[in-house]
């Protein structure tokens, strides 16, 4: 198993973008938007990880409620999962809290799935599946 990407939710990707080329020295691979979450996404590759800023694009979005409540900063940890039903099943079967109990289409041709922070010691997980 290994570190897919860091979540951080930003009020401006424009912004961060600019903090995370000029300041960090990382370059973004690529931009996307998942309209099923309301956000844009510039994903920033470090190493075999990849950082990957967020930004609320509706007022539903979860990223715009995670804003005014928390501010920015981290939001969440992913990682990168050969087949996302099985490893839905093994944190189903050891009685973890699900926020998608079925995969949902995630940013750069990817199948996520989120576990609620409170199975994993106050930390939202991400499960990524790469497709080909
Ligand atoms: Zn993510």
């Amino acid at each position: 198993m290994q570190i897919d990407h860091i979540g951080i939710a930003v009020k401006s990707l424009s912004e961060a973008v600019k903090v995370y080329r000029e300041m960090i020295g990382l370059e973004v691979s690529g931009y996307d938007q998942v309209d099923d979450q309301g956000v844009r996404v510039a994903m920033l590759p470090a190493g075999d990880s990849r950082i990957e800023l967020l930004e609320p694009i509706t007022a539903e979005s979860p990223i715009e409620k995670f804003l005014a409540k928390r501010g920015e900063g981290i939001h969440h940890i992913a990682v990168r999962v050969d087949n996302i039903e099985q490893a839905l099943e093994r944190f189903k079967a050891a009685g973890a809290r699900l926020i998608d109990s079925t995969p949902r289409p995630g940013a750069h041709n990817t199948r996520i799935a989120f576990v609620h922070p409170a199975s994993t010691h106050g930390v939202l997980l991400e499960l990524v599946e790469h497709c080909e």
